[in-house]
């Protein structure tokens, strides 16, 4: 491991550095920044709690001159990711005199001008609201010199892409530019081929998609279930946890749920604002709330160290998303845990990400003995609007047996591969349908595009 102070950092970035706590580079960190000290583009993978924002600020605190404008970009997709690199800048360069701006939507216009009339030398922004700036000319990226494209994949994933070449095609050529994200689809190579120069780069973990360090496990329920199964799991925790919902409507739902428990829960969904959006996330990092339950908004980038647990309550509808939402907890070498919920309806979905889980992964219904029983998808139609209505095949998991060490071995029942009826795999998208009417709770937990 090599320390900070061999890597050519200048004294104060060091000292900001040593504030933190930090004495040894991360992996990433150790490559990257002497190639970005050199003026070389990077191209880096390496998975969440990695180390990514030091491995890109520092150089930027080292190269950056104080009141000579605005020379250092970074995007990021979300808010709460902009402002979380912000004040990791912040800190790590609090002896440099270096001044940053964060930019982002949702926050009115006046408070970041005043930022920008103040005079920064970073813009941490996320792309639409960047542009807004550059149109209005509050932001001119004339004198820029170090480009960031932090979670480049989220970025593309979330539409970015245009946002992101019009605002590279404004920068000078001359710059020195690194683009980090969790996986390399074409998309983001082909970003890369066009904007940086001759990259180096760094895969630091092909296979991070593994989640390693992260002990995983699903459990298979009914949808109306997984309440009683969350207080169960998140009862004898003493850190933090993250519950993952699929739509805004079940993030408030369990939200609500919790606080009726008497939990110390806060949310984050798109619909709130951003204040409330703040207002929760820093609620959470600073401890006074033991509980996030969110939508993916806060799946990507958000680091809090102290998760102990991330729930699944719903299947994510991407893979990735998976890997990401995981990726909360285990952070910084820590260990950690993920379940994740499974309803009937969301096995065909589940078994897609399972089989990109490299590790082993726990089967609670074998562990707990909680037995499985997947209502025929046919005769679900044919009866009303709960399941099972005449069909045979009621659920008949079973409370029993948890709580006592629960082995490994094959429990009773959990037959997961029923075979012969309504199996998975071909009963995903009509399943969907059926779900989406008849969700316990008559909320619309599947619904239509915007669901973050
Ligand atoms: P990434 O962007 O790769 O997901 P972060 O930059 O958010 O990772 O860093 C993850 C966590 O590790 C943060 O809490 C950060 O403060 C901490 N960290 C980063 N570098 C070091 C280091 N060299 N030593 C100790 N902790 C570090
Ligand atoms: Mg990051």
């Amino acid at each position: 491991m090599t320390k900070f102070k061999d890597l050519g950092l200048k004294d104060e970035v060091l000292r900001g550095i040593t504030d933190q706590g930090f004495e040894e580079a991360f992996e990433i960190q150790e490559a990257v920044i002497p190639v970005l000290l050199s003026g070389r583009d990077v191209v880096g993978q390496a998975h969440t709690g990695s180390g990514k924002t030091a491995a890109f600020a520092l150089s930027m605190l080292n190269d950056i001159t104080p009141k000579k404008g605005i020379q250092g970009l970074i995007m990021a997709p979300t808010r709460e990711l902009a402002m979380q690199i912000s004040t990791e800048i912040k800190k790590m360069g609090k002896y440099t005199g270096i001044k940053i701006a964060t930019v982002y939507g949702g926050q009115g216009m006046g408070i970041q001008l005043d930022a920008l009339h103040r005079g920064v030398e970073i813009i941490v922004a996320t792309p639409g609201r960047l542009i807004d700036h550059l149109k209005r000319g509050s932001i001119e990226l004339g004198d820029v010199t170090h480009i960031v494209l932090d979670e480049a994949d989220t970025m593309l994933d979330m539409g970015f892409v245009d946002d992101i070449q019009f605002i590279l095609d404004l920068s000078p050529e001359d710059r020195v530019m690194s683009l980090f994200s969790a996986t390399m689809p074409t998309a983001i190579l082909r970003l890369g081929e066009d904007y940086l120069h001759n990259p180096k780069q760094f895969l630091l973990d092909a296979d991070d998609l593994s989640g390693e360090g992260i002990d995983q496990s699903f459990l298979v329920i009914k949808d109306r279930d997984k309440f009683k199964y969350l207080l169960d799991f998140i009862k004898p925790l003493k850190g933090q946890s993250i519950v993952f919902c699929s739509t805004k409507y079940r993030t408030r739902d369990v939200a609500k749920y919790l606080h009726q428990e008497k939990y110390n829960a806060v949310a984050i969904e798109g619909d709130m604002s951003q204040s409330r959006r703040e207002q929760s996330m820093a609620k959470f990092r600073n401890g006074k709330a033991d509980i996030l339950v969110a939508t993916d908004v806060a799946s990507r980038g958000i680091d809090v160290p102290r998760v102990e647990l991330v729930v699944n309550y719903d299947v994510p509808n991407q893979e990735m998303a998976y890997f990401h939402r995981i990726g909360r907890t285990a952070r910084a070498g820590t260990e950690g845990r993920a379940i994740t919920f499974v309803s009937y309806s969301s096995v065909g979905d589940w078994n897609i990400i399972k089989r990109q889980i490299k590790v082993p992964l726990r089967d609670l219904n074998q562990e707990m003995n909680i037995e499985i029983s997947i209502p025929d998808p046919l005769k679900r139609q044919s009866s009303s609007r709960r399941y099972g209505g005449g069909g045979g095949s009621r659920s008949n998991y079973s409370r029993g047996g948890r709580g006592g060490g629960g082995g490994y071995g094959r429990g009773g029942g959990g037959g997961y591969g029923r075979g012969g009826g309504g199996g998975y795999g071909r009963n995903t998208r009509d399943d969907r349908g059926s779900k989406r009417r008849d969700s316990g709770d008559g909320k619309n937990s599947y619904g239509g595009r915007s669901r973050w």
